[in-house]
């Protein structure tokens, strides 16, 4: 086994993907995606994106300090407190690493101001001005990232391809915690690809 089809087979394992039959084992490294739990949000719009070119990463960022927060909880609070069509966010990671399907996956999000038309956002839940990203929500966030890069055809190591929000608006987010540690995604996902 190559070295590529080891780190994605270690990866995909921590992540709770079965490779014990060689035949399945083959298969997922193939057509592999994270497990991504559907949660089948109403939305009361939908709009599809022209073209996928960047990868935002954002934390919830909530002042009142570093908590879990659901798709759900996203979902309610942008449709009823910012009157959107929805949770603005793609996908958010919990704090048991779990990845939650927010927006659907084509549609044009609501998340990183005059760029979401050709972007995915990516909510990493806490906030990680005060706290840390744990490894659980690290190993998650690689995985993730990796796979859409894969889907999108795009290179992880490209200028503006994997960026923090705060790399396109005026704003702290992902937190100083998770912006510093967007260059070893990169060199992952490279890896990983
Ligand atoms: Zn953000």
């Amino acid at each position: 086994m190559d070295r590529r089809n080891f780190l994605r087979m270690m990866a995909l394992t921590a992540a709770g993907l079965f490779l014990g039959e060689e035949k399945a084992a083959a298969y997922i490294l193939e057509t592999w995606e994270p497990p991504i739990r559907k949660l089948f949000l109403r939305f009361t719009e939908y709009e599809e994106r022209p073209s996928t070119e960047v990868i935002v990463i954002h934390h919830a960022g909530f002042p009142d300090g570093d908590k879990d927060s659901s798709a759900e909880e996203i979902h309610k609070f942008h449709q009823e407190v910012n009157g959107w069509a929805g949770i603005g966010y793609h996908y958010v990671i919990r704090k048991d690493g779990t990845i939650e399907q927010g927006r659907k996956p084509l549609a044009v999000g609501a998340h990183a101001y005059q760029h979401n038309k050709n972007s995915v956002g990516i909510c990493v839940a806490g906030n990680f001005e005060i706290a840390k990203p744990n490894h659980k929500q690290m190993d998650s966030l690689k995985l993730l990232t990796a796979w859409l890069c894969q889907r999108y055809k795009l290179n992880p190591m490209g200028k503006g391809v994997i960026v923090g929000h705060r790399d396109l608006n005026d704003t702290a987010c992902p937190g100083n915690n998770l912006y510093k540690k967007l260059d070893d995604i990169r060199y992952w996902c490279r890896d990983f690809n």
